[in-house]
């Protein structure tokens, strides 16, 4: 150790680089310095479908090589890609006892992952228990494709004016007289033909191919701005003031956009970079449209329906370090900052942020560490915010800031109603009776009913089955529309019988409603109105979701229904009646969080009716009408609700009370998948862990799954628990293990 402190002194920076990872070479490395001859060696991750050791590998490689890039190398008889996560000179005529591969290949040409992005994941990937390379794999637009983009980048083809000419026929001039100085070609070509090619032909426009600009599609700045309210400018003082993560309060239509747009610029006049988070882009049109009117072609929208060339362009932007303003979903939160002063996740609640598979983080965490970083402001907006936020908020490890009244119109009013049984109604006597007024006034609708499909049980009348999938433990689902049956779990799907497969019975019926049963009832009960319908079915094609959103606003219809597609973000002045079905299942508590789903659910669509002067109504079709959700959402009183939930969640002791880390088994026999867990959980049996389970979770596409969960107080000490239990542990390789650090269900 005494050697180690000397030499600290004498080669910090050396020391540094290569003692923990190759102490045993260190002194030599040291004393041999003086030779010249040196080797670059590169230290990596592997990316590997089954490799999962938080391990890093040492090659050869040529000196441009550097941390960040990532490199192709022999690995046994295969050619994997790696990460280089640290590089350092090593002294050739050392003979390390074995012989070091080559690099086969340095894919970069610079760096993909800067210092930060490099630290970032490997903080993530103790977080998480994620093998560090999904961190990094996470962290870049479709990696593979970031090189090839650079190659395949589309070009435009541009004019522009060199010539001053003299003689023009009428529409030769006229085309001369558009081109101010340089303009597009196809869109010139278009509006006047062959005059264009022939200036092109005597030389008095050139032509030039440009890199596509996305920036040259987006609008210009069109918002003026809004006068900001009393209670707008004092959340916006205190947020300012606020020298921790803030979160921010606010009922639907209180204005937090407003404050986002408002912070927003601050940012990019003082020269620096934000960030506005949104849980699904498409789902949020309005607040997209809203950022791009306010800040024109200074907005880089980043989400996953764009393609690789235009992801790769937005990426570029920000890598470029251009002072913008960046509207995105989760994946945004890894873009290459360069200089960002302003993370904003709006709807901080929303399940979405939570990325349900490996590396599964919290976009929420990501942007604390980031922030941290760039010692920029983090808000997390929520009209109901997450308990895990709201909590911390009140013991005051977030600032917390309250904006309470709406901006325009009242908070609508919630009735609840039950439908009667004995009838099988869909919607109850005082539902219809409300969207018939709601028709009559011309106003719009919207329902909710969170399951897609037609039906979700095929049951026979004489042996009494249901059919169930060959593959899973879950009935097929009726998707009359298409005549097939579906399974929700695993995407199998057969054309729709008639006959039973277990008695040959045709007595078969259908039970329960899905959107698409609901959609039929409305029609046959209201034939004059427009309906349009909005679930993952309707919405498959690409861009199919926004054109019925924007339909819908353009009231081209009268009433929209679908799964919670359509409970987020919607802004439209005239609906004034919202109608949430089948939502009892979540209040009698299947999961510790279902109840506050529940809330969140018609809290949040009673936030999307009334958004004007017109007095909203939400109507909540329940048979459990005294349930205390129904009371406090009538009263839309977040803050009773969420002491009067944390009761259950202290004597259940579950989260925000404790953390909780979930380990899945999947196995091709249930022996298995139960069996590796429970050697998991004698493993970690200590005074301060609870180990729950394991419980089984049924079949899906053939692979029987069961989930272990720890629970506990200190939520470090049990990663830590479980990192080395998972080390000793002898897997089965037909068996796959995942972790979920806080997880989001425990469905
Ligand atoms: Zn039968
Ligand atoms: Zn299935």
């Amino acid at each position: 150790m005494k050697t180690h402190s000397l030499l600290q002194k004498l080669y910090p920076s050396l020391l540094r680089d290569t003692w923990n990872s190759q102490g045993y070479s260190i002194f030599f490395l040291w004393y041999n310095k003086s030779t010249k001859n040196t080797m670059h060696l590169v230290h990596l991750y592997l990316e590997h479908r089954t490799l999962k050791l938080n391990q890093t590998y040492t090659y050869l490689a040529p000196h441009h090589c550097v941390k960040g890039m990532r490199v192709r190398v022999p690995f046994g008889a295969q050619n994997l890609v790696g990460f280089v996560v640290k590089t350092e000179e090593f002294n050739a005529d050392v003979d390390l006892g074995y012989e070091l591969k080559e690099v086969i290949e340095v894919i970069d040409e610079t760096a993909v992952l800067n210092d930060e992005l490099l630290n970032l994941g490997l903080w993530m990937a103790e977080e998480t228990l994620a093998p560090v390379v999904s961190c990094f794999q996470a962290m870049l637009p479709k990696l593979s494709n970031i090189r090839s983009s650079v190659k395949t980048i589309r070009l435009e083809r541009w004019v522009i004016k060199t010539g001053q000419p003299n003689k023009l026929s009428p529409t030769q001039q006229a085309v001369w007289d558009v081109v101010s100085h340089e303009s597009l070609y196809t869109p010139l070509k278009k509006r006047f033909g062959s005059p264009v090619d022939t200036l092109i032909k005597k030389g008095f426009l050139t032509t030039e191919e440009r890199e596509i600009d996305y920036r040259s599609q987006l609008k210009d700045k069109q918002e003026s701005y809004l006068s900001l309210s009393l209670d707008q400018v004092a959340a916006l003082k205190a947020i300012r003031q606020a020298d921790k993560a803030v979160c921010l309060f606010g009922t639907t239509g209180s204005g937090k956009t407003e404050i986002y747009l408002t912070l927003a610029e601050e940012a990019l006049k003082a020269g620096h970079q934000a960030l506005i988070l949104v849980p699904e882009i498409g789902l949020t049109p309005q607040m997209v449209a809203r950022v791009q009117a306010r800040f024109g072609q200074d907005v880089i929208v980043y989400h996953s329906h764009l393609n690789d060339t235009e992801r790769y362009l937005q990426y570029k932007r920000v890598r470029d370090g251009e002072k913008t303003v960046v509207v995105g979903t989760r994946s945004a939160i890894f873009l290459p900052f360069h200089d960002l002063s302003l993370i904003v996740l709006d709807e901080e609640h929303d399940n979405s942020y939570k990325q349900e598979s490996h590396p599964r983080y919290h976009t929420k965490d990501i942007a604390l560490k980031r922030a941290e970083t760039f010692k920029a402001k983090v808000i997390l907006g929520s009209a109901t915010p997450s308990f895990e936020t709201y909590a911390r908020a009140l013991k005051e490890v977030y600032t917390l800031v309250k904006l309470e009244a709406r901006v325009k119109g009242e908070l609508p009013k919630i009735q609840v109603v039950t439908p009667l049984r004995q009838q099988r109604q869909i919607l109850a006597p005082e539902t219809l009776k409300a969207i018939q007024t709601c028709l009559d006034l011309h106003q719009q609708v919207i329902i909710l009913l969170n399951r897609r499909g037609y039906a979700p049980i095929l049951q026979c009348l004489v042996c009494a089955k249901a059919i169930e999938c060959p593959s899973c433990d879950r009935l097929l689902n009726v998707h009359k529309e298409d005549n097939l049956l579906k399974c929700h779990s695993c995407g199998y799907q057969t054309p729709l019988v008639h006959v039973c497969p277990h008695c040959q019975s045709t007595q078969l019926r259908m039970l329960g409603v899905g959107t698409q049963r609901l959609e039929e009832e409305i029609r046959q009960r209201f034939p004059t109105a427009k309906v349009l319908r909005l679930d993952s079915d309707s919405a498959s094609k690409k861009n199919a979701h926004g054109q019925i959103l924007e339909a819908f606003s353009n009231h081209e219809a009268d009433i929209l229904l679908g799964t919670q597609m359509i409970a987020k973000g919607l802004d439209i002045p005239s609906v004034t009646l919202s109608i949430i079905l089948e939502i009892d299942q979540s209040l009698l508590r299947s999961d510790y969080r279902s109840v506050e789903e529940a809330f969140d659910l018609v809290v949040q669509t009673a936030g999307r009716s009334g958004r004007s002067d017109q007095m909203g109504k939400v109507i909540v079709q329940s048979r459990l009408e005294d349930h205390y959700v129904h009371q406090f959402a009538k009263k839309h009183d977040f803050d009773g609700f969420f002491r009067y939930e944390m009761n259950f969640r202290k004597v259940g002791q579950n989260p925000p009370y404790t953390y909780l880390i979930s380990i899945n088994a999947s196995a091709p026999s249930q022996a298995l998948a139960a069996q590796v867990l429970y050697t998991l959980m004698e493993a970690l049996q200590s005074s301060t862990l609870t180990c729950l389970g394991p419980s089984d979770l049924g079949k899906v596409q053939n692979h029987y799954r069961a989930r272990l969960i720890l629970k506990g107080k200190d939520l470090n000490q049990m990663r830590m628990m479980l990192q080395e239990k998972l080390g000793q542990l002898s897997v089965h390789p037909s068996c796959e293990l995942t972790v979920d650090v806080n997880p989001r269900s425990l469905f």
